[in-house]
């Protein structure tokens, strides 16, 4: 009984963490080696990312405007080369 309880709390310590990361602003993003130029992050959020030759960072943009989008396309990038820093400034 004493295991469920702590599965329970370490999954309801997750939860809170991963609904504290979702609402934490992005204060900087970039995109690493290996962008197979899909679009699917242009296709999310077209006011921060733009593809070139590959995928490239519109500079000038607040982006903790498109924060949500900026985590979703980092999500949902095939390659996993989207990073971003939010505004504890951890890297993910
Ligand atoms: S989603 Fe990833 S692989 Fe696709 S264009 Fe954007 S950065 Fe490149």
């Amino acid at each position: 009984m004493k295991d469920c309880l702590s599965y329970n709390r370490i999954d309801i310590s997750l939860k809170i963490n991963t609904k504290k990361q979702k609402t934490m602003s992005v204060t900087k993003v970039w995109i690493e080696e290996d962008c197979t130029s899909c679009g699917i992050c242009e296709g999310i959020c077209p006011q921060v990312f733009l593809i070139k030759d590959i995928s490239t960072i519109i500079e000038g943009v607040n982006y903790a405007e498109f924060s949500l989008q900026i985590k979703d396309a980092s999500e949902s990038c095939p390659v996993d080369v989207i990073r971003y820093t939010d505004e504890t400034g951890l890297n993910h």
